[in-house]
């Protein structure tokens, strides 16, 4: 399925509603590699919108409790939706066969300085070597409250038939696939319960 995104890097579609917030771009994007679902620990779109006003962090799509997808920035231009760490794709993967040199080295440290390494060294790498940062990725939030440590509201149906609609649209768009969208906690250090009832 083919859409049209025009020159300012919007979507030009029926089922994608436009409401960009220029402060939560960062920057130019060094094209699209990968996507990362989110979920916002907010109750509705609204709540959202309202904290990507002051800026600062937000992913380029909002998708709203009945399945409406809101476009929040554009297509060309970088979001903070990644996090400040990210996790090793190596070491988190595929374990027994990582035999990275330097994540060998980090093992005596304690956790802080360990992950810190982690992610210098990780940023060295090409993707698909590393996970997706935010230089050339894409970040959908699903509307959905953090209920505690390991959970959060489950995502509805309705967002999730959106949420594969939107992911095939930017998949046939960006050349990229499944392989390639990853859920926000697989690469970063957050809640593990983010968007863990999203499928796709
Ligand atoms: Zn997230």
């Amino acid at each position: 399925m083919t859409i049209s995104i025009d020159f300012e890097g919007m979507i030009k579609h029926v089922h994608v509603f436009l409401r960009r917030f220029r402060v939560i771009e960062h920057g130019t994007l060094d094209g699209v590699k990968a996507i990362v679902v989110h979920q916002t620990d907010s109750p509705t779109a609204e709540s959202t919108f309202n904290a990507y006003l002051s800026g600062g962090n937000g992913a380029h799509f909002l998708i709203d409790k009945d399945g409406r997808i809101y476009q929040t920035a554009s297509l060309l231009k970088r979001c903070y939706h990644v996090g400040r760490l990210i996790k090793s794709r190596c070491l988190e993967l595929t374990p027994n066969s990582c035999s990275d040199p330097n994540l060998a080295k980090i093992k005596a440290l304690g956790w802080s300085a360990r992950i810190n390494e982690i992610d210098r060294i990780e940023r060295q790498k090409p993707y698909p070597d590393r996970f997706p940062v935010n230089s050339d990725s894409l970040g959908i939030e699903l509307v959905g409250r953090h209920i505690d440590d390991k959970s959060f509201e489950m995502v509805t149906s309705a967002q999730n038939a959106s949420l594969r609609w939107l992911l095939d649209a930017l998949y046939d768009s960006f050349s990229i696939g499944a392989d390639d969208t990853f859920r926000h906690p697989a690469i970063s250090y957050k809640n593990p319960g983010e968007a863990a009832g999203a499928r796709w």
